[in-house]
């Protein structure tokens, strides 16, 4: 999967149409397209990483703004006192269908493992 056919990249470029949630320099959030919560966001890097084998070609700053951006996404659509998930699908036994590295959040409503 290269950048130019990476559908989150696509995202990142404003080349797809995506439900923003958050947009900054190095960090985006949509909604999911497929929710499975009332609240389902993807928090993504700009940079194109497949997965966490490759969270070293990030600036370690990068992958602290993804979690801080988790974070002020649940704050923002009101699921911190509820509680939320933040999910990474990395491979294939996870079911990864997109190899852009996200994080998933997820609130709104009780969740359970796995
Ligand atoms: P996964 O790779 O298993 O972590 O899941 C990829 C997620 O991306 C799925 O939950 C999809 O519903 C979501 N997704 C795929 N295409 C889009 C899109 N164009 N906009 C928003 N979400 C998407
Ligand atoms: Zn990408």
């Amino acid at each position: 999967m290269s950048e130019a056919d990476c559908i989150f990249c696509k995202i990142a470029r404003g080349e797809i149409d995506a439900e923003m949630v958050h947009d900054e320099d190095e960090v985006l959030a949509f909604n999911d397209i497929n929710s499975k919560a009332p609240v389902h966001v993807l928090v993504i890097p700009r940079q194109h990483v497949a997965n966490l084998e490759e969270i070293g070609d990030l600036p370690d700053r990068v992958v602290k703004r993804l979690f801080e951006v988790a974070s002020l996404v649940a704050e923002n659509l009101g699921v911190t006192e509820g509680g939320y998930a933040v999910r990474i699908n990395n491979g294939s036994d996870a079911g990864q269908e997109v190899f852009h590295l996200h994080l998933h959040v997820m609130g709104g409503k009780r969740l359970g493992m796995p």
